[in-house]
């Protein structure tokens, strides 16, 4: 076992914190106690049309899995974020633009967003969108993405963002899926210095999509175009000839707000539905507490608005917290590694979030292009979406924020809307690798294959037992798929999917996806050790491991590694990295087939797919399932080739 370091929260970390360690404990126990009354308070950061008196009514027992929170309340999201704000914070910057390159850029108030969302609003209602109906949201990291997803809230539209890196087929899908009536689009994409063929990925998904009659297309780049006429409106006419002024739409706290698929790292992704009232109260509380949220705070979320974290940590929360979002064009690897450590500079951010795969990525380029960069603003940083190498967090807490910033490490998924587990900067000691503790209101349950409670310090699957108001509410179209994925698991109780382990102090330290959990003679073994040993070890860069059948331990351990930059592969490493996880963990855990991957299957949003891994150490690549969330198919190629395992 590693040894774990534990980094106390740092003086002025306390003295700001809007949450103290005491308060952590007494609001915890107020929220777990008496959520009705906990909630009901908490609903008021919100402004609602018709104020709420009933404020929960959930069932999770199957078949009747129904979530309803502050349901007879009525209110909009986009006054929430936009109106309520003007007259305080009119001329405050709401979002600051970085483009892909680093010459660009922008900064857009609160009044100038009211104008922006306002007109785009007038535009979808001329063309015939009405509150209910759905719209897909195809673009790449610009202002106007966030002024189409509050422009979607302000009419009562429910949008279905698809990630701009996404195929042409996969965005067909998801428009026949929930049958959208206009997609709002770019003529292209920049990213990483190279041009997206947006609006031809559109035409290419619309001849199999009967159901769009609009597509408005925002003018990014100029590049060459086909135009449907009758069908295409561009972005800039349409917007110059609306009105500004678009009387928000009242909407029910349980109407819906957006759609959402699921990263697809297990199998075909869900279309996540969350709604209005419980998801505004639950992202706006979170980006608060978890990011320790101060007037005047510049905050950054490196997420792409195609994924939930962008939708809850760019848009939604901040914006309804009258703060200033950054939002990011790019890539962190251009024009150079620097560049992140860059823009920090540049906008005088305080606060940083970002995923490990991003972490682990320019750690593999050495702390150079970090410590060029002065990065004195900042004053917290966070990551998500995987979890964390203890490795990868000492590297992000010392070069990046140089020993003085603490680091929220916090779980959370499509499903749950906002992060439930995560420490709070001024009142969490922290563990590198452990997601700490769980959110107000937040009851995780560890539970065994039978679905018994386990007291204690022990390890087994990650359970929620009561609801919290950021919930998902179905799957959208599919409530039988909803309870059959999340709620038939174990009776009564939010499934996660996930394993997870907890300490004697009451951490939680996610281990993996139950999915991938390895059974060695009997041993059962999360991914998330065995590759942060790897990680561990000063030549690796990044590591993915997997199960694979062996004649006399049942299952044995494959391991792929992706070494660091300039580091020759060669049999005498190899044994030397058995060895060495022999030695951190034990000989349980020493790898039984080491292959050298110059590249991991990723989903676009840069999760590990184990489950291509392990078809491939199963030697069962024929059926590989749904790849079409695949960041980069050539990947899967060269592994098989050099696949060790062949029977
Ligand atoms: P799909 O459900 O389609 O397979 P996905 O689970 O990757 O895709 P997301 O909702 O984007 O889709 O990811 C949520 C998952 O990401 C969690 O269940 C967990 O496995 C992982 N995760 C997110 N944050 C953390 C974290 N801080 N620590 C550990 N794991 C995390
Ligand atoms: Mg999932």
């Amino acid at each position: 076992m590693f040894e774990v370091h534990t980094f106390p929260v740092p003086e002025d970390a306390k003295e700001r914190a809007l949450v103290t360690k005491d308060q952590y404990q007494e609001w915890y126990k107020k929220s777990v106690e008496d959520p009705e009354g906990f909630w009901a308070e908490q609903g008021k950061r919100l402004d609602w049309i018709k104020p709420y008196s009933k404020i929960k009514n959930v069932n999770f027992m199957v078949p009747d899995v129904s979530i309803k929170w502050f349901e007879d309340g009525t209110l909009n999201a986009s006054v929430n974020c936009i109106d309520r704000h003007l007259a305080k914070r009119g001329d405050q910057v709401a979002i600051i633009w970085e483009g892909d390159e680093p010459t660009d850029d922008a900064k857009i108030t609160y009044n100038e967003l009211a104008d922006h969302v306002g007109r785009l609003s007038n535009v979808m209602k001329a063309q015939g969108v009405k509150k209910g109906d759905r719209v897909c949201i195809y673009m790449p990291m610009i202002p106007e993405a966030a002024y189409a997803m509050l422009a979607c809230a302000r009419i009562g539209a429910v949008h279905s963002i698809v990630f701009g890196g996404f195929s042409p087929d996969s965005l067909a899908n998801r428009i026949q899926d929930s049958e959208c009536k206009m997609v709002i689009t770019a003529d292209e994409g920049v990213r990483g210095g190279r041009k997206i063929p947006l609006k031809v990925n559109t035409d290419k998904a619309l001849e199999t999509c009967p159901s769009v009659t609009s597509v408005v297309v925002v003018k990014r780049t100029g590049g060459d175009i086909e135009w449907v006429d009758g069908r295409d409106i561009w972005y800039e006419e349409a917007t110059e000839a609306a009105s500004p002024d678009c009387p928000p739409e009242e909407m029910n706290a349980e109407d819906p707000l957006f759609i959402l698929y699921t990263s697809g790292s297990t199998g075909q992704p869900k279309g996540v539905l969350h709604t209005t009232g419980g998801y505004m109260v639950y992202a706006s509380m979170t980006h608060q507490y978890v990011f320790d949220y101060h007037d005047g705070d510049i905050y950054w979320c490196t997420a792409d608005v195609g994924w939930v974290t962008g939708h809850s940590y760019i848009v939604y929360g901040p914006l309804a917290n009258g703060a200033t979002t950054l939002m990011f064009e790019g890539v962190p690897n251009y024009p150079d590694s620097s560049r992140f450590w860059q823009v920090c500079d540049k906008h005088q951010v305080n606060t940083f979030y970002t995923a490990p795969t991003a972490i682990r990525a320019l750690m593999r380029e050495g702390n150079g292009p970090v410590t060029s960069t002065s990065r004195k603003s900042l004053r917290l940083l966070g990551s998500v979406g995987e979890p964390i190498n203890p490795e990868a967090w000492m590297w992000y807490h010392e070069v990046v924020g140089d020993k003085r910033c603490p680091i929220v490490d916090t779980w959370w998924q499509t499903e749950t809307g906002g992060i439930l587990i995560t420490p709070l900067p001024g009142a969490t000691d922290l563990k590198p690798g452990s997601a700490a503790l769980p959110f107000f209101g937040v009851q995780p349950q560890i539970v065994d294959n039978e679905g018994e409670p386990l007291e204690g310090a022990t390890e087994g699957n990650l359970c929620i037992t009561e609801s919290w108001p950021g919930q998902m509410r179905t799957v959208y179209g599919d409530h039988e798929r909803f309870m059959q994925t999340y709620f038939s698991t174990y009776k009564g109780k939010y499934f996660t999917g996930d394993g997870c382990r907890r300490d004697e102090d009451g951490y939680y330290w996610i281990t993996g996806r139950v999915d991938d959990v390895i059974n060695v003679s009997g041993h059962r073994m999360g991914t998330a050790e065995v590759e942060s040993a790897l990680v561990a070890h000063d030549k690796v860069a990044e590591a993915a491991v997997v199960g694979a059948p062996h004649d006399i331990k049942g299952q044995g351990i494959y391991a792929y590694v992706t070494l660091n930059a300039g580091v020759e592969p060669t049999d005498e490493l190899k044994k030397e990295l058995v060895q060495w996880v022999r030695k951190e963990i034990g000989p349980i855990a020493s790898p039984d087939w080491l292959q050298w991957s110059p590249g991991l299957p990723k989903t676009r949003s840069g999760k590990i797919m184990r489950r291509i891994l392990r078809k491939i150490a199963e030697d069962e690549f024929g059926n590989l399932g749904d790849t079409s969330t695949l960041a980069d198919p050539g990947v899967v190629d060269d592994l098989i080739d050099n696949r060790q395992n062949r029977t």
